[in-house]
């Protein structure tokens, strides 16, 4: 509808009650804010009727303009009343509407990106180094590249001795390079022992290797926990007690350990440390992860022998040492219930995912 604005004395009521009749018609017509906006400079306008009454006022004889600003201050007050009020209901109805729109129905799917996660074998490691770090010891670490006489002959294997075959040793070109890939982390026993001296409490997380095929339990790059502690009157009670708090930070309170006797070249004397069966506890003896033995095997342990000492500038008739290797693999294996060692090397964020993600 085209608007066309009535002229209307100041004075006239009947017209001013007409104007503002047609103006709050108006304003409840306005479909939308911007609607009402574009009818509220129409009405209330400078170019409006009602500004035009307002502009008369002035030119009325004295005495009508009391009358005429009173009649005026009244129409222009049910006006902008009028269009405030709609602009009102408009602007609730607006957010109503907006509200509606952008609800979030928070069962919908959604493509969430994975946020990723770092490697178990890394975690466990750090958690294994927390563990030493706590009980006050130091962490160390070496070359996976190594010099054989720390591999080998620092602790106590002769040049024919049938381990440096017996593990299966990377030997590093040209032949008689005396370099292999570590084959453990015993060497870094003999490093610690020459830079640092005694008393000494240290643990070696790292990687070692061996010519080994992949397959479910075993992989040629692997890693350890080296522990290593000298000091006069160390016992293998105080072995025994250490790796005993370390079965209990990894696989919770209480968890049942045995030794059993063993042979390491580089401790005497050596044992396994064994876990009771985390499957069966020790009872099924058609248990497939122990074999129906109740245990299974944690790593290797042992007094330090004193030939290694001796290699190593320290005088064995005054102090003592214990050592230990432990696999992180199988701690992580036992700890999270991995069974194939494959899921370990092939890099399948799915996997880190599941294991890899702690607090
Ligand atoms: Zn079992």
């Amino acid at each position: 509808m085209p608007f066309v604005p009535e002229s209307v004395s100041p004075l006239d009521q009947a017209g001013l009650d007409r104007l503002a009749d047609q103006a709050r018609d108006a304003a409840a017509r306005a479909a939308n804010l911007e609607d009402l906006g574009r009818l509220r400079r129409q009405w209330t306008g400078d170019s409006s009727a009602l500004a035009a009454a307002n502009r008369a006022i002035k030119e009325l004889p004295g005495p009508d303009r009391a009358q005429a600003g009173k009649n005026m201050g009244a129409v222009k007050q049910a006006v902008f009343a009028a269009f405030d009020h709609r602009r009102q209901v408009l602007e609730e109805t607006a957010a109503e509407a907006q509200l509606s729109r952008e609800t979030v129905d928070v069962t919908e799917p959604t493509e969430r990106l994975a946020p990723g996660a770092r490697h178990p074998l890394e975690l466990t490691q750090e958690r294994i180094a927390d563990v030493f770090t706590a009980m006050g010891w130091t962490i160390a670490e070496g070359p996976e590249l190594e010099a054989e006489w720390f591999n080998f002959d620092a602790l106590n294997f002769g040049p024919d001795h049938p381990a440096r075959q017996m593990q299966d040793t990377f030997f590093v070109d040209p032949p008689g390079s005396g370099l292999v890939m570590r084959t453990h982390t015993s060497p870094v026993q003999a490093r610690v022992l020459l830079s640092q001296g005694v008393p000494c409490y240290v643990a070696v997380p790292g990687k070692v290797f061996r010519t080994d095929e992949l397959d479910a339990t075993h992989t040629p790059v692997f890693h350890q926990v080296e522990g290593l502690a000298v000091d006069r009157g160390l016992t293998m009670g105080d072995l025994r007690g250490t790796l005993d708090r370390f079965a209990d930070a990894m696989f919770g309170q209480g968890v049942r350990t045995r030794l059993r006797p063993s042979f390491f070249p580089f401790t005497e004397p050596s044992a396994e440390m064994d876990l009771l069966c985390f499957a069966c506890r020790g009872v099924d003896p058609a248990c497939r992860t122990c074999g129906g033995s109740g245990w299974i095997e944690w790593g290797g342990c042992g007094m330090v022998d004193p030939n290694v000492l001796v290699a190593c500038g320290v005088d064995p008739t005054e102090y003592q040492g214990f050592a230990f290797g432990m696999g992180i693999e199988r701690t992580l294996m036992f700890r999270n219930g991995v069974k194939d060692m494959h899921d370990m090397v092939e890099g399948d964020i799915r996997f880190s995912l599941r294991h890899g993600v702690e607090i």
